[in-house]
């Protein structure tokens, strides 16, 4: 399998590469030359097989002959081992006919676990292979940097340094991070804000002199591999419910659209989906290109669903490029026009993404209610993401015959805050992580400047 960049002029790169290589250098996102087909009774034959078994079927084209067939298969089977609960990815029934997909049974209790504990092992492999050695840097206001160091922990090849700002970030968020105790993990409070923290990284990233050679990667959610970890939970919470013989519905809380793309993506294999629901919080820039066309920046809001805080939606370009079938050329002018303040999509592209996409934006006040609400007609506790999710899907659903299947991205109790303000009492850690709050932690505190923070990487890295 070949990768192109959808803004078409970057090399094709294979499998290996552009798990390594991130954003393509034209400024592009890499996507697969073809589209992997399942049949009919390809899909049929997956169901009631193990996750992990669907995982190596689902994924295997896209890796194409980068990784011998055993290798993969171990691969995948560690990477779900990290994972608490035996289904991987329980669907669990809220309603006549909505479903919950449990996403948050992963180390950090939040879907990005599902595509994180994969890369990890993934970059560990090739690097070995290649007798490399790795450097991750990446910065973090909360869920994204502990998901890459649990994913990195046991990596042999790799050096993982993650800065967040120091005293910005929740004590539960901060103590995923700090409290893993390994020689090659390595967390920096900033004496800044999350803008210094990422402007290093960007930095760092521009100029990589500093590693004296060493590979600089970068584990954000527009690495292919990520996208590809997520297709398979939604071949097989569909198949569960009765796919290919009957269509499925989902809904995503979405944000940098890593997971709805996914889906997507799923769909054009061959996956009978009727209807994907982006959710949004108030930063809603997603919901108003599909509802008003309005596809432009606002300012960022802080929300009670801080995961889902975004200015730009960046793997929203790959669905862009699909939509337009695969003209760079106008994905490029598109991006341009948005560049300059705000941007219209093209009438067929956007009668193309509105038959198959709905969008409903959940303000804090409604998360709150949804909370509650959700408490009391099916007993759940849902996290304030998932609660986006589940109100724009009982506002959106096209069909009440088809099933519904809401993605739950994290587990309630990361998020405690939002729960007290609904009204209740807490949520408590999974048994797991009982002693999180005792543990000791792990950081350096330094100043946000970026030659203490390099130094600081450079002396650190083995
Ligand atoms: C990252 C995240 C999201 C948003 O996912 P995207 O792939 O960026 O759309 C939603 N919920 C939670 C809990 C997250 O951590």
């Amino acid at each position: 399998m070949r990768y192109i960049s959808t803004r078409g002029d970057a090399p094709a790169l294979n499998f290996e590469e552009v798990v390594l290589t991130g954003l393509a250098p034209d400024g592009g996102l890499y996507v697969p030359e073809t589209i992997p087909q399942f049949s009919h009774d390809e899909l049929a034959a997956m169901a009631g097989l193990p996750y992990t078994e669907i995982a190596f079927r689902v994924m295997k084209p896209f890796v194409g002959g980068a990784i011998a067939e055993d290798d993969f298969r171990r691969i995948v089977e560690d990477t779900y081992a990290t994972f608490k609960h035996d289904a991987v990815v329980p669907l669990k029934q809220l309603s006549h006919n909505h479903h919950l997909l449990e996403l948050f049974h992963g180390p950090t209790l939040a879907f990005k676990d599902v595509a994180l504990q994969l890369l990890g092992r993934l970059l560990d492999h090739f690097l070995a292979r290649r007798g490399e050695r790795g450097v991750i840097m990446g910065a973090t206001s909360g869920d994204t940097g502990s998901a890459a160091i649990e994913g990195c922990r046991a990596c042999d090849q790799l050096d993982i340094f993650i800065l967040h700002p120091h005293e910005r970030v929740s004590a539960v968020q901060r103590r995923q991070m700090t409290t893993v105790d390994a020689p090659n993990v390595h967390n920096i409070a900033i004496q800044g804000d999350f803008d210094d923290a990422q402007a290093m990284v960007k930095a760092s990233f521009a100029d990589q002199s500093f590693l004296q050679g060493r590979r600089l990667i970068a584990v954000n959610s527009i690495n292919w591999a990520r996208i590809m970890a997520q297709i398979v939970y939604y071949v097989a919470s569909a198949v569960a419910l009765g796919a290919p013989h009957r269509e499925v519905a989902f809904t995503v809380p979405s944000a940098n659209f890593g997971n709805l793309f996914a889906g997507y993506m799923a769909r054009r294999m061959g996956l009978p989906v009727k209807q994907f629901v982006i959710a949004t919080n108030a930063n809603d820039i997603l919901h108003r290109t599909i509802a008003d066309n309005d596809f432009s920046r606002r300012a960022l809001q802080a929300t009670l669903a801080p995961s889902m805080d975004i200015v730009v939606s960046s793997n929203f370009e790959r669905l862009l490029f699909e939509a337009y079938g695969r003209d760079s050329v106008a994905v490029r002018d598109l991006l341009g026009r948005f560049a300059e303040g705000r941007a219209a999509i093209d009438d067929a592209p956007l009668a193309q993404l509105r038959s198959l996409f709905s969008s409903y934006s959940v303000d804090d006040e409604t998360i709150l209610e949804v909370i509650r609400e959700a408490h009391a007609h099916t007993g759940e506790l849902l996290d304030p993401h998932t609660a986006t999710g589940y109100r724009a899907a009982m506002r959106c659903r096209a069909d009440a015959t088809t099933p519904m299947i809401t993605l739950a991205t994290a587990h309630p109790a990361k998020f405690e805050d939002a729960i007290v303000r609904a009204g209740f009492p807490g949520a408590p850690l999974p048994e797991a992580m009982a002693d999180l709050m005792s543990a000791p932690e792990r950081f350096e505190v330094l100043p946000a400047e970026l030659a203490e923070v390099q130094a600081y990487v450079a002396a650190k890295r083995r």
